[in-house]
Formats: C-alpha cells, structure tokens, sequence
C-alpha cells in the first residue's frame, strides 16, 4: 500500500516518509519534516481532521503551518491517521471508529517520535477529529508527558452543529440509496448519479457555484455544518478541496452523534475489552492531561459552534491545576484556521506563542 504523495513545496527542508504503523498493525503515513540546520528543536506533532490529510499543514499556495514553525526553530512531525485521505483504503471503506484513533494511532506515533528525538520536548498541535481523538488519548493516559497540546475548533466537550431540516432529508435519501461514503469532488461522481440529490441538497441557498465546494461549506458532507468561512479560503485552496478533502465515511456518524449527544468524548466499543485502555467518558479522566491546553476556535465555527469555550468553562471548573487558555479567532470559521490565506497572519501567531512560552 502506498500513501499517496505530499502536495507540498518546501524550501531548505527535507521531508521525510517514515515507514509507520499503528499498534494494531495498520499502516499509517508519518511525516518528518528536517530543517536544513541540524538542530535540537523541540518537536510538534500536527493530527489533521477526518477525510483530510497532512497536507492542511503544508498548503503551498499560503504561508502554511509547517513552514512557519520551521521559521521559529521546531521540528514538525505529520501524522496521516486512519482518516486521512492520503490512505487509499479510504476510497473503499476500512472501517474503525475513533477509538482506533485514540488507541492504535496517536500513542505509537508519540512512541515512535520519542524514540528519534530522545528527550527533546513534543507539542502536539491538532485539528477537529485529530484534536477530539487525542483527548481521548490524553485521557487515557496513553501520550503522558507532552510539553503543551494546542486543539483547534474542539477538544473535550463537542457540540456538533446542524441544521435539523437538511440532515433529516439526507439521512432519509442516505438510508435509503445505502450510501457507504458521501463524495466530495463533483467532477469524479458526475451529475447524473445517485449521489445528485445528496448535492443537489446542499446547494440550497449556497452563493457559491462549485458543488464540492457547496457540500463542504454549506452542508459538510450532508451534517448540515459549515466547515469553513468562504472568502477566508485562496482561490487555489478554493479549487483544490476535493484533493485536500477525501470522502466521508458514513458509518462512522453513529460514534459522532453518541460523542455529540453526551457532550462529551466517548469510547464507542463498550463491551470490547480491545478498548479496555480508553475511559468510556474521556471528560471524567481529564485530571490525567498533564500538560498546558490551548483551546484555539473560529468565532464563526459552523462545524464545532462554541466547542472550546465550552470546555475552557468546564476545565477550568473541574480541574483548576490545569494551565488551559482559550483564544477565539474572529471571523474565521472551522478548517480555515489552518488551511485559510491569512491563517499565517491571523492564528499561528497565537500558536506560537503558546509554544515559545512552553519550550
Ligand atoms: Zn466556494
């Protein structure tokens, strides 16, 4: 099996694919990325969201993530999770639930990171489902010892967004067309299909005309949320979503809803003693986040909503020890607050600064 290639261009760095896989023995992508001047740098791993890949880190067409923690001295680690488009099984449906992720996923990359860079400090910066795992994980107790975690759109306490009409009429033409996955570039499944009134659905009171666009930004895979704020996206990340977002599994809603309706990050495998190491309520077992949290969201987050306000009210309630901030960023949305032109500008900033303090 081979990952598909990163899209990414980076000067005076070297990338490098790691030969990886995940504790219960699936092949996962990770990415280190050397800068040109061999130096002990503190590491930071970025975790991406569902269906999209490492390469929301590394957009060539804006000043990305990657490139800007490589300016400020760290050394960026990428892990492409069992979500991640990059994977080609993905196009098929191997299917897991979150508690894969939490268990098999992010604990063997923090190993695996560990052992090449010895004592030198881990960060972990992540993304929507990335950041929702490795609460899970961190609640585990499975990834101790992190020099400081920054989580963008949600963390502990999910509060899924939706419009109730449109994920009502989806659900109904899902169940009944026994979709397996919702498609997300247009041009691959053609207008005539099966999947038409899916987007035919989401284009209801859309101002965009691109249809992968509008199932992304007005409907988020028929959920009815909003993934990002339009005009904060360049052009050519704009005509690109359909490589930087693969299609979304629709097997793996019923763990969504249950995380969604309990507020909460819960474990799906209840009597599988598999999962025996994850807390059947991540939130419970928050004492054991042992590092600083900074809780980062849109202020027009369509996906996650006030997430992350959410769960700085009750960290700093339940577990007044714990070094957790938040910080909202205006006018900015869900995804682009990393893959957005200005998100060099406008969010990493506070990233960093969370970093340096911490180093
Ligand atoms: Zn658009």
């Amino acid at each position: 099996m081979t990952l598909r290639p990163l899209y990414a261009r980076l000067d005076g760095a070297h990338i490098e694919e790691t030969p990886f896989r995940a504790d219960d023995g699936l092949r996962l992508g990770l990415t280190r990325v050397r800068p040109g001047v061999r130096e002990d740098r503190p590491a930071v791993l970025l975790l991406h969201g569902h269906t999209a890949s490492s390469d929301m880190f590394l957009l060539p067409e804006t000043r990305n993530m990657v490139e800007v923690l490589l300016d400020d001295g760290y050394e960026p680690w990428l892990l492409d999770w069992r979500g991640s488009c990059r994977l080609p099984w993905n196009e098929t449906g191997r299917r897991y639930t979150y508690d894969d992720v939490a268990l098999y996923d992010i604990p063997a990359a923090v190993r695996h990171i560990r052992r090449e860079i010895g004592g030198r400090p881990l960060f972990a910066v992540a993304h929507c489902i990335g950041a929702l795992s490795l609460s899970m994980s961190m609640a585990a107790g499975l990834v101790p010892g992190l020099a400081g975690v920054v989580a963008q759109g949600v963390f502990l306490t999910p509060k899924l967004a939706g419009r109730t009409s449109l994920k009502m009429t989806m659900a109904g033409e899902l169940l009944r067309s026994r979709f397996d996955h919702i498609p997300v570039d247009f041009r691959k499944v053609g207008f005539w299909s099966r999947y038409t009134p899916l987007f035919a659905l989401a284009s209801r009171g859309a101002d965009c005309p691109d249809p992968t666009c509008q199932i992304l930004c007005n409907s988020a895979w028929g959920v009815g949320a909003s993934l990002y704020v339009h005009d904060n996206l360049h052009d050519t990340t704009h005509d690109r979503l359909a490589q930087l977002l693969g299609p979304a599994p629709l097997w793996i809603l019923p763990h969504l809803r249950r995380v969604a309706l309990a507020r909460s990050m819960v474990r799906w495998h209840q009597n599988d003693d598999r999962y025996r190491a994850l807390p059947e309520n991540a939130l419970d077992h928050a004492d054991r986040i042992d590092c600083p949290v900074l809780l980062i969201s849109g202020s027009e987050n369509g996906m996650w909503l006030d997430s992350q306000k959410l769960c700085y009210q009750v960290l700093t309630a339940r577990q007044p020890q714990l070094d957790v901030r938040y910080t909202e960023i205006p006018g900015y949305g869900h995804l682009d607050a990393f893959i957005g032109r200005g998100a060099a500008l406008d969010v990493f900033g506070h990233i960093l600064e969370f970093l340096d303090e911490h180093r």
